[in-house]
């Protein structure tokens, strides 16, 4: 009987007969191993723990410990979702069920639309399979066999994605007896283990994506390695809805997208864009305080700018299509780096001179697909806090440092205290897809790592993930209710510094070409905006509200000491407002408590008299009878302080 050794986590090795599987490894180190596996990685590749070893491998066992494994599990659990329609509802057509975040979903082409009674139908034929405990099995088949397959058994989509996608042969898994799916896998190795899931919605979607084509029903459902974990996560879920800035935007006043406009395109109506101003503001200032330059740079350009850059070239399907204009062809600006650029290049720069600091909060345009377009977050029109940092070799750990400090006060300052980092590295030139010089690369990583190391963070390392032109570090941030937001960016640029020629006069006297570093903090404002708004539910902090007081006259007599009032507020620098309206007190009270409004100064005869004001808090309600200055105090402290929630 022939033998293949495996490689064990730990560094044994062991024999085992040829077409063992993961899964008879894992219980040959213990039962618990077994019951708790999800899927094998075999030589650093996943691997159905039912699928035999052919030849010597490294093997090993993830569990429900393992994070990575829930991609598979989820993926698995979109296959058992199509089980349970295809037996309620015979003669749907399948499309694709991949693992999304957090979830999975499955594309089914069927005429009458999916109701939230038959989700929920649907979730318990699944529970129902799932109970049966069906086998994964994975199958190999000829291209040609398998596209007749698939035609006879009458599924359009799955045989054009056969012709499109298959190798000459191909992987397919059943699911029971009555299943089979195009699949490349792989999948956990039978429903039982598929503990915890919920269907969450339906939705249309178009098939691969493209709007010539059929509109199918796409079910989204989420799924956790144990009924604890999805019940945190739909509590998550049902407080992100409450938090949804499309829903506060539009009841808080704050932001729109018109149709007459187009998608993508964000409004700012007046108190959004008076949050915006006071994120703005702090952050021009803080370029200027940290050694940047401002700049203000065009919308748009000439296409030649982007074919000089590479942008029309590598980045060309995001882009905007070229207009034509008398002299040239143009096309909105996608990225502002180019912009930078020409500013730098138009000066002789020495090494005395450097580091070149140049920032702008610069509006870019990057066409996204309708579909994909979503509120604040993904849009087609946005201003970046961008800026570009041109130095010497020797400058750029310090500058690093400089930027991930940078990153670190404005978190804070906007009142985030958790965040992650990630590294992300070349793969150490073992392909041609990296732009730059070995040297290169071994400088730009050292400088990240010892600007980690100096700030004494914690940092995930992702090799291989670095952009073509150079390596970079992400930070996200951990909002109110535990999700993480890809935010801030350090990254380095070892392509366009070329592309354009840029140079210094080092020490030497001669050429040399500046390090460039990209890097934007907010990542893009209205982005930024829009997390602000999830994190705070609306409720911003006193320093960044668009009305920080409201004042409540109780009836007409007090609208004059109103006036006076906000006068003397307004005259200090602060937002205020006055509801005249001749409206009971506490449907005002009601009203400014919606509207999230910090303070509400209620104003009623015997503050005229005794010439002091009701205080209210929207979180801490009455706070009392105090004077204009003892109300100022505590509006100055939670101001100048910017209390995240006073
Ligand atoms: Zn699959
Ligand atoms: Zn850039």
């Amino acid at each position: 009987m022939s033998e293949v050794l495996v490689t064990l986590p730990d560094g044994s090795q062991k024999p085992f007969p040829t077409g063992t599987r993961p899964l008879d490894i894992a219980l040959s180190i213990s039962k618990r191993l077994a019951d708790e596996a999800i899927v094998a990685k075999v030589n650093g590749n996943l691997w159905d723990l039912t699928r035999p070893l052919e030849a010597n491998a490294t093997v090993s066992i993830m569990t429900t410990r393992d994070e990575a494994a829930l991609e598979v599990y989820r993926h698995s659990t979109a296959h058992l979702l199509a089980v349970a329609v295809l037996e309620l509802y015979p003669g749907t057509k399948l499309g694709i069920g991949p693992p999304i975040e957090n979830g999975f979903y499955y594309d089914f082409d069927r005429k009458e639309p999916f109701t939230p009674e038959d989700l929920e139908k649907i979730e318990k034929k699944m529970a129902e399979i799932r109970d049966r405990d069906l086998t994964f099995e994975r199958r190999l088949i000829g291209k040609p066999e398998g596209i007749a397959k698939y035609e006879a058994m009458n599924e359009p989509m799955k045989v054009e994605l056969i012709t499109e996608r298959a190798d000459d042969i191909f992987s397919e898994y059943t699911l029971g007896p009555d299943f089979i799916d195009f699949c490349r896998g792989p999948h956990v190795a039978s429903t039982k283990r598929l503990k915890a899931f919920k269907l969450l919605s339906v939705a249309g979607a178009y098939w691969k994506g493209d709007e010539k084509r059929q509109q199918l029903q796409r079910i989204y459902g989420t799924a956790w390695y144990s009924q604890k974990d999805l019940d945190e996560y739909l509590k998550q879920l049902e407080e992100a809805k409450k938090r949804d800035h499309r829903k506060l935007g539009r009841e808080l006043d704050l932001i729109s997208i018109q149709e007459l406009a187009g998608p993508g395109l964000i409004f700012f109506h007046p108190k959004g864009a008076l949050v915006r101003k006071i994120m703005e503001d702090w952050m021009r200032d803080a370029y200027l305080s940290r050694g940047y330059d401002l700049v203000v740079t065009p919308h748009v350009a000439r296409r030649q700018l982007w074919e000089v850059s590479g942008h029309a070239n590598f980045y060309g399907e995001n882009m905007f299509v070229p207009m034509e204009l008398d002299d040239a062809t143009y096309q909105l600006k996608p990225m502002n780096c180019p912009c930078h650029i020409l500013i730098y290049d138009n000066k002789q720069y020495s090494y005395r001179d450097l580091p070149v600091r140049l920032g702008e909060l610069g509006t870019v345009y990057r066409y996204e697909r309708s579909g994909t377009l979503h509120g604040l977050l993904r849009v087609r029109g946005f201003c970046q806090d961008d800026a570009h940092i041109f130095c010497t070799p020797e400058q750029v750990e310090d500058e690093v440092v400089g930027c991930l400090e940078f990153a670190f006060d404005t978190l804070k300052t906007f009142g985030f205290e958790k965040y992650e980092a990630e590294l992300s590295t070349w793969d150490g030139g073992l392909s041609d897809k990296y732009v730059g010089t070995h040297d290169e690369w071994i400088l730009a990583e050292n400088a990240l790592k010892n600007a980690v190391t100096r700030l004494g963070l914690n940092v995930k390392v992702m090799p291989d993930e670095a952009a073509f032109y150079g390596p970079k570090i992400d930070v996200k941030l951990v909002d109110a209710i535990g999700r993480k937001w890809q935010l801030s960016t350090v990254q380095f640029d070892f392509n366009l510094p070329r592309r354009f020629n840029l140079n210094y006069i080092g020490e030497d006297g001669n050429k040399h070409t500046p390090v460039m570093v990209h890097r934007a903090l907010f990542r893009s404002v209205e982005r930024f905006f829009g997390i602000l708004v999830e994190h705070y539910a609306g409720a911003f902090p006193v320093w960044l509200a668009p009305v920080q007081v409201s004042l409540l006259p109780v009836t007409d007599r007090a609208n004059v000491y109103a006036g006076e009032l906000a006068a003397k507020l307004k005259a200090q620098g602060y937002r205020v407002d006055i509801d005249k309206r001749n409206e009971k007190v506490n449907f005002k009270i009601r009203e400014a408590q919606l509207m999230k409004i910090p303070y509400m100064l209620v104003i009623g005869d015997r503050e005229v008299d005794a010439q002091t004001v009701s205080v209210r808090n929207r979180r801490n309600g009455d706070l009392g009878a105090k004077t204009l200055d003892e109300f100022m105090a505590i509006l100055h402290e939670v101001n100048s302080n910017k209390t995240p929630i006073e």
